[in-house]
């Protein structure tokens, strides 16, 4: 820089003047001899006119001769002289200026010969280094007057410093005073230097002050987080790029400097920010605001840019700054919340309910969703934007703004009302709720208002609340409100009156449901409940559950309870029809009453309970009232539950064998049949056990012991005689049947066809397809299918159909009302023959007496089976039957 500063240019310049005077003076001491050399000759003309003797007139002419060449020679060394002190005058004339002008000048100089003597110095070299005129004497040596600056602060090098022939320096020194000097020296062609000093310490200190300017400048646009580049337009060339920029574009600031967008960007990229440039350059104002789409690597990165044109001091355009910033996470985030604007919009769009908005300030509709369209009988584009009176009449514009009034100063808080509306010809109930949405300041912003129609809701509410206390089926109350209600007698009755709580219930309404389908069920169901109603006049009655009824009546107990009992059995009499299908229909009832058997509704009715149990056990279509043994009676059966099922694992269950015979002939087989031989109660009939065990599932645990105690019993027999056990339908639901038998005929090594397994219809109706298919891989097993207790229920003959069994056996019932009436005779006469028809064999059980046995010989029953024939007896009873020969029958008649 100090090179090419033309002040410095100005210093050589400086020194060539130099240079050529100094050359002049060096003339000088020729010239000055020159003139000592004519200043000699009048001295030696005085000499040679001594005056020493009287002359002769050759000596007189001589002597004027001599006079007058003495006057020539006077005159011309007078004009000698003359001009000599005009020459002298005018050198130091022109010394003096030159030194005046040497002194002038603002740059400090000074001229070191040959010897190293100081030739010359001016006053400003003096002045920067603290010296003065008195100090320096000419010609003092170089090393002296460095001495003295040297005791002046000035120099602090080497005085007997000498300088280099033929070099020439520049240098900057700096020196006491915290001053910069600068200097240029230049070695001259005879020896010695001169050189020329100057005072550069203003000068720095501005340079200084610039280039920490330029710094702090600098590192502000390399730290402001936002990309800068600035670059040349004449050329497109960077010529300025920020840490930032260095950053996003990941090449460094050297590689940037100097290159072009196509070096550093993509093509395509490169192209995009060239477009954009071009736009600024092109724009008015050169400043435009604009996005640029980059590639980086294999992402697409969003700048958001600002590029501003710089123009000259002609106004062409010289530079274009960039400043840019990455905002692609942003515009994806403000893509994204536009996105959800838009869903919230939709959504809005397709709640079911009107909602409007209102700025608050203005109370002009800001947002109308499609429903509120609908309900305001506007469209949305009548109404955003405008105020209400711009779009109801005046009366209904002061109501509805009355209202949001009231909810604007309830600051947030919800203000709703209830409020019927005519919507076309019906008149509807609507909910309108409004709030005010208060900004960060608390001041309300928005007012919301949502208006919703609510009939069905109310309708639907009100349906609910019947429906916790009502039964959905036949519209009776519950057991929820019949406890409510029983709650009440007590309360009302106060220990001084009577009541009865009646537990009723259908007989073999599980059966209809079975056989006819649930919806039959139900129809029976809804009607029974009425004829209930009917019959209870008046009396509190309620659906306790399926086909259990509960009643609360008032009056002399347990007669007018009784009363009730026989008035609801009176009114099932008249079978009912469902569907074309006539259904008889009986009722069993248990009788509680108050306060005698209880005093809070629980004991109340579960003594009602109890009651009921007991009629069911006595008989059906019974009636009973509560008495205190009964409850003992219902402990028992719970500790029989549990006492049962240690039965099995305490040895209680035997089995009693019971023969089958063909009338005339020899026994060909036994039942096997369950005995539960009890340590206190004693023998415990299987009547009053199985039931128990198929409620608790023991039957299955219990099934699987009988058979295999069965099976391992008739392996042991001599003879090949027919087994029969009995299957619970339980046992059908629970395991693996099928297998259990097969895995049981291993292990005792019964002959498959020896074993005949009873089931009953109960089997095929609960889960018909799921019967059929056990029973078709029982039979597979090639054990023996009979259809046990035929006549005794629904009896479909549909079953007989779908499954080849291979015995029927008519139900000991038929046998038993033989003589008492005539229906049962012909009953099993026709059974009979359909046993022949369909080609299976036909038993009688419960054949007790010699008349009923002649009966079923004279019919041609297969098989009997009976007290007559045998009871049921342990095995040893048998023991001849299984092992000696085979005894006959007794012959009937
Ligand atoms: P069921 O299968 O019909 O068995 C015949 C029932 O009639 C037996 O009653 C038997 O003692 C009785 N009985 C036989 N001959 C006569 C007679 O001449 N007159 C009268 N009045 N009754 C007679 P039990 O042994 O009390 O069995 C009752 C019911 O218990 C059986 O009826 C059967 O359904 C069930 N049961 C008995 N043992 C078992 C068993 O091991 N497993 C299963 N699942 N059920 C069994
Ligand atoms: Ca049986
Ligand atoms: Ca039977």
């Amino acid at each position: 820089v100090h090179r090419d500063n033309p002040r410095a240019n100005s210093g050589h310049f400086v020194t060539a003047v130099m240079q050529n005077s100094i050359v002049r003076r060096g003339q000088k001491p020729a010239a000055l001899a020159a003139c000592l050399a004519a200043s000699a000759c009048p001295s030696q003309a005085a000499s040679a006119f001594g005056l020493t003797a009287p002359m002769s007139q050759p000596q007189f002419d001589l002597a004027i001769s001599a006079g007058v060449l003495a006057l020539f020679f006077a005159s011309v060394l007078l004009w000698v002289y003359a001009r000599h002190r005009r020459l002298k005058l005018r050198e130091r004339r022109r010394t003096r200026f030159a030194s005046a002008a040497l002194n002038n000048m603002p740059h400090g100089i000074i001229m070191v010969d040959s010897q190293h003597r100081m030739a010359f110095c001016n006053d400003q070299y003096l002045a920067i280094y603290g010296l003065t005129r008195a100090d320096v004497r000419p010609r003092m040596p170089f090393s002296e007057l460095l001495a003295l600056r040297r005791a002046r602060g000035t120099f602090d090098g080497d005085v007997t410093w000498r300088v280099k022939p033929g070099s020439s320096d520049n240098y900057i020194r700096e020196i006491a005073g915290g001053r910069a000097i600068r200097i240029s020296r230049r070695s001259l062609p005879g020896g010695g230097f001169v050189s020329l000093h100057e005072d550069f310490s203003d000068h720095r200190d501005l340079s200084r002050q610039l280039a920490t300017t330029k710094g702090f400048l600098e590192s502000v646009i390399d730290n402001i987080p936002v990309c800068v580049a600035v670059k040349s337009i004449e050329d497109g060339r960077y010529i300025l790029a920020n840490r930032a920029f260095e950053q996003f574009s990941r090449f460094p600031r050297e590689k940037i400097v100097g290159a072009r967008p196509e070096d550093i960007f993509t093509l395509q990229s490169a192209e995009a920010v060239l477009k954009a440039d071009a736009d600024a350059i092109a724009s008015k104002g050169g400043n435009v605001t604009l996005e640029v789409v980059v590639e980086r690597g294999d992402e697409r990165r969003v700048l958001g840019s600002r590029r501003v044109v710089a123009h000259d001091e002609y106004g062409e355009p010289k530079f274009l700054i960039a400043l840019f910033e990455d905002i692609t996470e942003r515009r994806a985030l403000s893509a994204e919340l536009e996105e959800t604007k838009k869903f919230l919009e939709l959504v809005l769009d397709h709640i079911p309910t009107a909602i409007l908005v209102k700025r608050v300030a203005d109370r002009k509709y800001l947002f109308v969703n499609r429903h509120a369209e609908a309900f305001m009988e506007r469209p949305r584009r009548d109404m955003i934007g405008k105020r209400i009176d711009q779009v109801f009449p005046p009366d209904r514009a002061a109501f509805v703004d009355h209202r949001d009034q009231d909810a604007i100063r309830m600051r947030g808080e919800v203000l709703s009302e209830e409020y019927p509306a005519k919507v076309g010809a019906e008149l509807r109930l609507f909910m309108a709720r409004r709030v005010a949405v208060l900004d960060d300041a608390g001041a309300p912003q928005y007012l919301i208002q949502i208006d919703e129609d609510i009939t069905e809701r109310r309708r639907a509410e009100s349906r609910m609340a019947h429906m916790a206390y009502h039964d959905g089926l036949t519209d009776l109350p519950n057991r929820v409100a019949f406890m409510q209600a029983l709650l009440q007698m007590i309360d009302a009755s106060k220990g001084a009156d009577q009541f009865a709580v009646l537990s009723v219930d259908l007989d073999r309404f599980k059966e209809v449901n079975d056989v006819f389908g649930h919806a039959v069920g139900d129809k029976l169901l809804i009607e029974a409940s009425r004829r209930i109603q009917a019959a209870a006049q008046g009396a509190v009655v309620a659906r306790l559950g399926g086909d259990e009824f509960g009643m609360i009546i008032d009056g002399v107990q347990p007669d007018a309870g009784r009363a009730l009992a026989e008035r609801l059995m009176r009114a099932m009499q008249k079978e009912f029809v469902i569907d074309d299908k006539t259904i008889r229909l009986g009722l069993t009832t248990g009788i509680a009453v108050f306060p005698s058997n209880g005093d809070d509704p629980a004991q109340l009715l579960a003594n009602a309970d109890v009651a009921l149990f007991r009629a069911k056990a006595q008989a059906r279509g019974s009636v009973c009232v509560f008495e205190a043994e009964m409850d003992q009676q219902i402990r028992d059966r719970r500790a029989m539950h549990q006492e049962l099922a240690q039965a099995i694992r305490n040895n209680e269950l035997v089995l009693n064998y019971q023969p089958l015979a063909k009338i005339g002939q020899a026994v060909v087989g036994f039942e096997a049949l369950v005995r539960w031989h009890h340590p206190l109660r004693g023998v415990v009939s299987p009547g009053m056990f199985i039931p128990l065990a198929e409620e608790s599932g023991l039957i299955v645990e219990m099934g699987e012991w009988i058979l295999r105690e069965a099976c391992r019993e008739a392996a042991s027999w001599d003879k090949p005689l027919q087994i029969a056990v009995n299957l619970s339908p339980v046992q059908f639901l629970h395991g693996d049947l099928v297998a259990l038998v097969h895995a049981i005929l291993m292990e005792t090594g019964l002959a498959p066809g020896r074993l005949e397994l009873e089931i009953t219809e109960g089997v095929l109706i609960g889960d018909f397809d799921r019967g059929l298919s056990i029973l078709r891989r029982l039979k597979a097993l090639g054990v023996r299918i009979a259809m046990d207790d035929f006549g005794s229920g629904y009896s479909s003959f549909a079953y007989l159909q779908s499954f080849p069994f291979d015995k029927i056996k008519i139900d000991r019932e038929f046998v038993m009302n033989l003589g008492r009436n005539v229906q049962s005779a012909a009953i099993i006469r026709a059974v009979i023959g359909l046993g022949r028809g369909l080609d299976v064999p036909i038993v009688a059980e419960g054949v007790e007496t010699e008349e009923q046995l002649s009966f079923l010989a004279s019919e041609a029953c297969d098989q009997v089976q009976g007290y007559f024939i045998g009871k049921p007896a342990p095995i040893q009873h048998y023991a001849d039957l299984v092992c000696g020969a085979v005894a006959p029958v007794r012959k009937a008649g």
